[in-house]
């Protein structure tokens, strides 16, 4: 059956970034497609508690972890966590990310270094949290959420264009490294999706940006989320190593 083919039901899930925006809808798509849910975030307790009180009432299991990926220890000790309460790890999503625009010419090291840390750092930090288990387990599936400007660049995103393709790198290299485990590897490029983040963008670069994309609007968390839950599912199965684009036209 195809819809079948979308269960992901006794699976546990990693997602990093959970609390808002487009971790939040993968954390509910992936719920209410059969998985149990670590749900990791930086500070937003409140947001958290109420994307886990959505995922129990759907009748899985959800745990919040308070936890800044961007720090390697931080990181392994998720990995230990998960292994705790649910004594497996099937599906890593690296979501977690943060902007902090700027031309190059005015980007201090620090704005240059938190983004470096938070949205590519994080991403090795995690993956490291879990390989090992999932090597054990001889299967998993790892996503990392890229963005149309590691492909495309942007005026004031250096540093956050270069996280974005750098995982992009990551992906390609890691997918080989880890088919013969069974693992597959992918990552996802959203373009512009409405969240806090796209919140951040001054009206009048907004009209301009929607009018550069042919569907005509900005995306939902929740589109993301359906291609999130595609690639970790059986559907995907002989997928790895690849970069799905979703992003309305804006960039083929
Ligand atoms: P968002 O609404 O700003 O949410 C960011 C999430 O990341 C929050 O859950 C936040 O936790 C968490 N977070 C931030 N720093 C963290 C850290 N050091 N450790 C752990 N968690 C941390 O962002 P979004 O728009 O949903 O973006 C999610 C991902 O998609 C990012 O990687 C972003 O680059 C990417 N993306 C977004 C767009 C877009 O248009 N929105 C487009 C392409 C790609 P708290 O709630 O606790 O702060």
């Amino acid at each position: 059956m195809i819809k079948d083919l979308y269960d992901i039901s006794g699976k546990v899930a990693l997602v990093t970034g959970g609390s808002r925006g487009i971790g939040r809808a993968i954390c509910l798509a992936l719920a209410e497609a059969g998985a149990d849910i670590m749900l990791n975030y930086a500070r937003n307790d409140q947001a958290a508690y109420e994307v886990k009180r959505q995922i129990e009432s759907m009748g899985r299991k959800c745990v919040t972890v308070r936890a800044d990926v961007s720090k390697y220890e931080q990181a392994q000790n998720l990995g230990k966590a998960i292994m705790n309460h649910f004594g497996r790890i099937d599906i890593l999503v690296n979501n977690a990310g943060v902007n902090r625009d700027r031309t190059l010419r005015r980007m201090t090291p620090e704005q240059w270094n938190e983004v470096i840390q938070t949205n590519l750092n994080s991403v090795y930090n995690c993956t490291k949290a879990v390989i090992e288990y999932m090597i054990a387990q001889n299967s998993g599936v790892i996503i990392s959420i890229s963005s149309i400007i590691g492909e495309m660049g942007n005026i004031g995103q250096t540093n956050y264009a270069a996280t974005k393709a750098g995982i992009i790198g990551f992906t390609k290299s890691l997918a080989r490294e880890l088919a013969s485990h069974n693992i597959r590897v992918n990552a996802v490029a959203p373009g512009f999706i409405e969240t806090d983040m796209l919140g951040t963008v001054p009206e009048d670069i907004r009209n301009q940006i929607k009018a550069q994309i042919p569907l005509g609007r900005f995306g939902t968390p929740e589109e993301v989320a359906l291609s999130v839950l595609y690639l970790c599912s059986p559907a995907a199965s002989w997928i790895t190593g690849v970069t799905l684009r979703i992003n309305g036209g804006q960039y083929m």
